[in-house]
């Protein structure tokens, strides 16, 4: 893999923050994007661009088939059964809302969801949306000290009550990378449906939803090198079909009559409206970049930096990395003794280091963890040994500032 190659196809990655070039290691809360992805959108906007499903005319149907060519391509990245299994969504975060909403449509008084403490927000709130209206109890499986669920209790959660079990595939935060197979068939064991929240896994993970065997998955494009406002829900196919319409409008519909309306076939008949159609047809052209590259390459890429870095992290005196488990992301979660991670982030931002900091979404994760927030590093394939020595060094001068 030539990493330089790479690197050209991601113009940002020359830019400097004042005096410094830009090392950008905020790849977990979104990806950089390749030309390819940022040429697409432009061709489309330039050639193509009519509404989809909508039109007879040539360009209508052309932008059809470019936004109908990625649900392909989705299907197969995620090795799903049909195209009418993936829906497009806003992210992540709709595709949870979408299957809370319609999918939650279900639940009864007394029922209880499975969730885990190293959720993010956006697979917590949503359940927690549904207590408005229903007494649904929400049950929360562990952590140990290296970051890694707690698999035993995750099964004694079950009871007779129990509709749903939801956990993320890779913690964002602690970069565990969870057995989610063995989890999936825990639940089915108990005849409860399973959802897995793969916006961390999706970049980096081959993915293989039958063998996964999952009710759902969901994920963001954004993450995964691809153009914002778009994401995907999968579900099996008689799930969703069983499942009521969450949004209503068009494109969703068969026939609508002041009598009654009855709805499209699936996947339409979970997308009322126009779709992000530009940015989703530009999503082929990230998962194109992710095969071309491959991702056994990124992920052994990713994981050499991850190894790299922990280890010289480990020398600089009064760091503290939070998750430490053997299968883990190219993620790197740490403060510095008990200066501020703001303060962290802000003198890193100043030598031209981009990381995150704060609580990442994750705030039951932090009171779990007993800090209000972290300093967090993340990798992706177009990152570099030098900018970890870069992200390194800039370290080892902030931190006797702050200690
Ligand atoms: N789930 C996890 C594990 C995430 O890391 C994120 C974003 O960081 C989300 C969900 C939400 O994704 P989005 O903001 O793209 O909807």
């Amino acid at each position: 893999m030539d990493i330089e190659q790479i690197r050209k196809q991601f113009p940002i990655l020359e830019r400097s923050v004042g005096e410094k070039r830009l090392v950008y290691l905020d790849n977990t809360a979104t990806s950089q994007t390749p030309e390819s992805v940022v040429r697409s959108i432009v061709d489309m906007y330039d050639h193509h661009k009519a509404n989809v499903h909508r039109g007879v005319h040539t360009v209508s149907q052309e932008a059809t088939d470019m936004q109908e060519h990625t649900r392909r391509r989705v299907r197969d990245y995620i090795h799903a059964e049909s195209e009418e299994e993936i829906i497009f969504t806003r992210g992540t975060t709709e595709a949870i809302n979408l299957v809370a909403s319609s999918f939650g449509d279900r639940f009864r008084d007394g029922d209880e969801i499975i969730l885990t403490v190293m959720e993010h927000h956006a697979n917590i709130v949503p359940w927690q949306l549904i207590q408005r209206h229903k007494d649904v109890k929400i049950r929360v499986v562990d952590i140990n000290e290296r970051g890694e669920l707690d698999i035993e209790q995750y099964k004694s959660l079950f009871n007779d009550r129990t509709v749903l079990a939801t956990f993320t595939h890779v913690s964002n935060v602690l970069g565990t990378v969870n057995p989610v197979k063995e989890m999936v068939q825990i639940a089915h064991e108990h005849g409860v449906t399973a959802m897995i929240d793969g916006a961390q896994a999706s970049p980096h993970l081959s993915i293989d939803v039958q063998d996964l065997d999952c009710d759902f998955y969901v994920f963001s494009s954004h993450k995964m090198y691809g153009p914002t406002g778009v994401g995907v829900l999968y579900g099996k196919k008689e799930i969703l079909e069983s499942m009521p319409p969450y949004q209503g409008g068009g494109e969703m519909i068969k026939h609508v009559s002041f009598s009654g309306t009855t709805f499209a076939d699936l996947p339409f008949k979970f997308e009322a409206g126009t779709p992000d159609f530009v940015d989703i047809a530009a999503f082929s052209k990230a998962l194109d970049f992710i095969e071309e590259t491959g991702l056994d390459n990124i992920r052994r890429h990713e994981e050499e930096l991850l190894q790299y870095t922990t280890a010289k992290l480990m020398e600089i005196p009064g760091v503290k990395i939070y998750g430490t488990a053997p299968h883990k992301s190219a993620v790197l979660s740490f403060n510095v003794g008990e200066a501020h991670n703001y303060d962290v982030g802000f003198l890193l931002d100043k030598l031209g280091v981009a990381v995150r900091t704060g609580h990442h979404c994750a705030q039951p994760l932090m009171e779990r963890l007993g800090i209000p927030g972290t300093v967090r590093a993340s990798f992706a394939v177009y990152n570099t040994k030098e900018e970890a020595d870069i992200f390194i060094s800039s370290l080892n001068r902030i931190a006797p500032m702050l200690l």
